[in-house]
């Protein structure tokens, strides 16, 4: 037997064992995914209670991608018609959700503070959080966010890419709108704090992020945001917000959007959008008059002619490796995204493949203590200080 024969079969040795660990890993951690949009899906009439073989997740794929703690965004469309507004539209995807968790209890539970997410996790269910993705449910009024609250809701992100009446959005001070947070604002963000909700940063211009800063007293989370270091992009977080979010305590949970991790991709995208350009402008035509089905077309359309334009879970682990290097270890977490992108990386093409997130940290050399940090303790830590209620 030569030696090449034993360092080969010492090698296969190495990598099965590095899989068996990993996984392992996986399993005992408590993983959390601060942001998917499933109930878009359920709002369209779909069962996710049930295995899907469209989209990025359900409940079963949850459980098989090791999810323990999953927060479900509320998300309404910019240009809802329901007769109560904003406010009814997330009240029904509220009622969606509570329904999907009742009829499931044997397996899923809605929880609300740090005692309930534990006793959850102890049953060995996978925990549900509720996260409302846009203040604008809470229009003008107080007593909006004391309903939100009473209805489970534990974070909220001030803004969507539209703006609060209150907050400014990423997407609008890239477009040259001053803002950050009025005095009304303010309020919310100490009403927030005294209730025990968590402000959610993504989808925050720089100012209203500095803002938010300046007046909570309590830890924050970026539910969805990568790297603007790594792919240039109006959603993702410079270093110095990175910096700011660690001096505040808070954690930024890595969203797998190609575009937001791969600036290649935009390119790409960019590139191809102009050579199907013809198409996408009838489509564009066809849905002018109906903003959320061009929406849901141009995902469509993204998902059907640029299949082949992706990042990978490697690009993934870059902007994880990224926030710990500016921010440090106790801030950084996962926030997918999944089933609101059109879109995922190589590697994570669903839920299911988040153990090779596991394995590819692994790779990288991070102990088991970190490792179970980014899956989710970070994210736990933040949790159980503010929602203790
Ligand atoms: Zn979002």
């Amino acid at each position: 037997m030569s030696l090449l024969f034993y360092s080969v079969i010492a090698v296969i040795f190495a990598f099965t064992n590095q899989a068996q660990e990993a996984s392992r890993i996986h399993r005992d951690a408590i993983v959390v995914d601060g942001h998917n949009d499933l109930l878009m899906s359920v709002m369209d009439g779909e069962n996710i209670e049930r295995r899907r073989d469209t989209g990025h997740s359900d409940l079963v794929r949850l459980r098989e991608g090791g999810v323990d703690v999953q927060v479900f965004s509320i998300w309404v469309p910019p240009a809802v018609k329901h007769a109560r507004g904003y406010t009814g539209y997330a009240d029904e995807e509220i009622d969606s959700l509570d329904t999907i968790i009742s009829r499931n209890r044997y397996r899923v539970e809605k929880v609300t503070n740090i005692v309930e997410l534990r006793e959850c996790l102890k049953q060995g269910k996978l925990a549900c959080l509720y996260g409302l993705e846009g203040g604008h449910p809470i229009g003008k009024r107080l007593e909006n966010l004391y309903h939100f609250f009473k209805r489970g809701v534990r974070y909220i992100g001030l803004t969507w890419n539209n703006s609060t009446s209150w907050a400014t959005s990423a997407r609008d001070e890239a477009a040259g709108k001053k803002g950050g947070l009025t005095p009304f604002g303010r309020k919310i963000v100490h009403a927030m704090d005294s209730l025990g909700i968590l402000i959610d940063i993504s989808h925050l211009g720089p100012t209203a992020v500095r803002d938010v800063l300046a007046e909570t007293r309590n830890p924050v989370i970026a539910s969805h945001s990568s790297c603007d270091y790594l792919a240039h992009h109006y959603r993702n977080l410079t270093d110095d917000q990175l910096r700011a979010i660690a001096g505040n305590g808070g954690v930024v949970m890595i969203n797998f959007y190609p575009r937001f991790i791969d600036s290649s991709v935009t390119k790409t995208e960019m590139r191809k959008l102009k050579r199907y350009a013809g198409e996408w402008k009838t489509i564009a035509k066809k849905y002018a008059n109906n903003p959320d089905r061009l929406v849901k077309e141009r995902k469509k359309f993204l998902a059907t002619r640029y299949p082949q334009v992706h990042a990978t879970l490697r690009r993934v682990v870059d902007h994880i490796d990224h926030v710990v290097l500016v921010a440090g270890i106790d801030h950084v977490g996962i926030g997918s995204d999944f089933d609101g992108i059109s879109v995922a990386p190589l590697g994570l093409e669903d839920v299911t493949h988040l153990p090779e997130l596991t394995a590819e940290l692994l790779r990288r050399g991070y102990s088991e203590t970190n490792i179970k940090k980014i899956l989710g303790g970070n994210f736990i830590r933040v949790f159980s200080r503010v929602c203790v209620n």
